[in-house]
């Protein structure tokens, strides 16, 4: 079965709310093996939104709407869809006493134009609303089928999950299952001409290169369409190994794996315990660990040593060594890795030092340029980086590059 997705909502078109109906539809619509060939935003607006139905059902058997259902005079969603079908309107009284009852469990008066959100077009299938107000319905004419529900996302996915998954379950013709591989440390298009040909060769399953909006991560997709999980899962497995063979060393966890889960899984499966001195990266390298649930069992302590003096003072870092080699340099990352680790205790330690910019590159040392400490088992070790980008990417970057340098070390990568 074929469906599209209308949303309605003035304010959609208006950029002030993200159409995440939609996006939340598509996925749950997908995952039934029911083809989305089209998503619509319309207005609140009457001859638009009968248009909008009828090229919609022009194409295809299903239509979901979100928005409009509410009491006020611009919600529309009902009305016009009871225009296109030809139906009239008609009051619910079930619906009614839903609504009156709603109010009175939080006690607040029901003005008279709630009644509106109790009117429907005549045989449709009421959906109770447990989140809200507005009940939203099923209207199933002429061959074709047509799903109103509300615009607010909460009651959207209650009403889904209650009546719809369900209900739609029967058109199914199969299920679209997914497998996401995470991959930190090459960028999109490296790692696309590394799989080209797997790429390009497939159909089902189709693999797909993700945009992420996590800094220096790249995202795969592999998607089958199958009868069900296990029959996917048979598809999704080989071309799965495949991408593993040619990509494995930047492929640090799958679905809903970040890079700072799998850094403290890493220490956490190995029993050691981590310190962080950070300079250019300002608290987020600590902050990015502590958002891992459970992050308490392998993180010890943290340090943000911006100036030369907090480094020698906090970490011991030798005023010489500062003098020397500046502190953006090898030799101070890896003071500052080494003197986490001992003032913490702890077995592995990270540190950050850089240039974030816009000001205080030089021709020897741009804006940009970031060294890692990493100190592990009494052994120092410093990476260089160039990294680009505003104040704030670079500082992202440092951040996932300092992760990925844990989770090399920890993986003998
Ligand atoms: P409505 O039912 O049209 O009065 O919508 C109520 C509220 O739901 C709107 O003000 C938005 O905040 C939200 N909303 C409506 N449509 C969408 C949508 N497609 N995606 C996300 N939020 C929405
Ligand atoms: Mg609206």
């Amino acid at each position: 079965m074929n469906a599209e997705i209308i949303a309605v909502g003035t304010e959609l078109l208006l950029g002030d709310t993200i159409n995440t109906n939609a996006a939340f539809l598509s996925q749950e619509l997908a995952s039934l093996g029911i083809n989305v060939y089209r998503h619509t935003v319309v207005g609140d607006n009457m001859t638009r939104l009968k248009s909008a139905y009828s090229e919609a059902f022009a194409r295809c058997d299903l239509v979901i709407t979100t928005g409009g259902l509410g009491p006020t005079a611009d919600d529309i969603t009902k009305e016009a869809a009871a225009a296109y079908f030809g139906l009239d309107m008609e009051l619910d009284d079930n619906s009614l006493a839903n609504i009156a009852a709603f109010f009175a469990r939080i006690g607040q008066k029901m003005t008279e134009n709630n009644r509106k959100q109790a009117i429907f077009p005549t045989g449709a299938k009421i959906l109770d609303n447990f989140a809200g107000t507005a009940p939203g319905c099923i209207i199933e004419a002429n061959g074709k089928i047509c799903i109103l529900l509300p615009g607010p996302p909460g009651e959207m996915k209650a009403m889904y999950s209650h009546h719809i998954s369900d209900f739609l379950a029967q058109f199914s013709t199969g299920i679209l299952f997914s497998r996401t591989l995470h991959m930190v440390g090459i960028g999109e298009s490296a790692m696309e001409q590394r799989v080209a040909d797997i790429l390009a060769e497939q159909s089902n399953p189709t693999v797909a290169p993700y945009a992420t909006g996590r800094p220096g991560e790249t995202i795969l997709r592999i998607s089958a369409k199958a009868a069900d999980q296990a029959a996917a899962r048979a598809l999704i497995d080989p071309v799965a190994n495949l991408l593993y063979q040619r990509l494995g060393d930047y492929i640090y966890g799958e679905d809903d794996a970040t890079l700072a889960g799998t850094v403290v899984e890493l220490l956490k499966q190995r029993g050691l315990t981590l310190a962080i001195a950070e300079s250019i990266t300002g608290g987020q390298l600590a902050g990015a660990i502590v958002d891992v649930p459970g992050a308490s069992a392998v993180f010890n302590e943290g340090v943000v040593t911006y100036s030369n003096e907090a480094k020698t003072r906090s970490l011991g870092v030798l005023p010489d060594t500062l003098r020397k080699y500046g502190a953006v340099s090898p030799q101070v990352a890896e003071e500052m890795a080494a003197g986490a680790a001992k003032t913490a205790g702890a077995n592995i330690a990270i540190s950050t030092t850089g240039i974030a910019g816009p000001d205080g590159g030089t021709a020897q040392k741009p804006v940009g340029l970031t060294y890692i400490g990493l100190w592990f088992n009494g052994r120092c070790q410093a990476k260089e980086l160039r990294l680009f980008g505003n104040r704030q990417r670079i500082r992202q970057r440092a951040v996932s590059h300092a992760l990925d340098m844990i989770r090399k070390e920890l993986s003998n990568i």
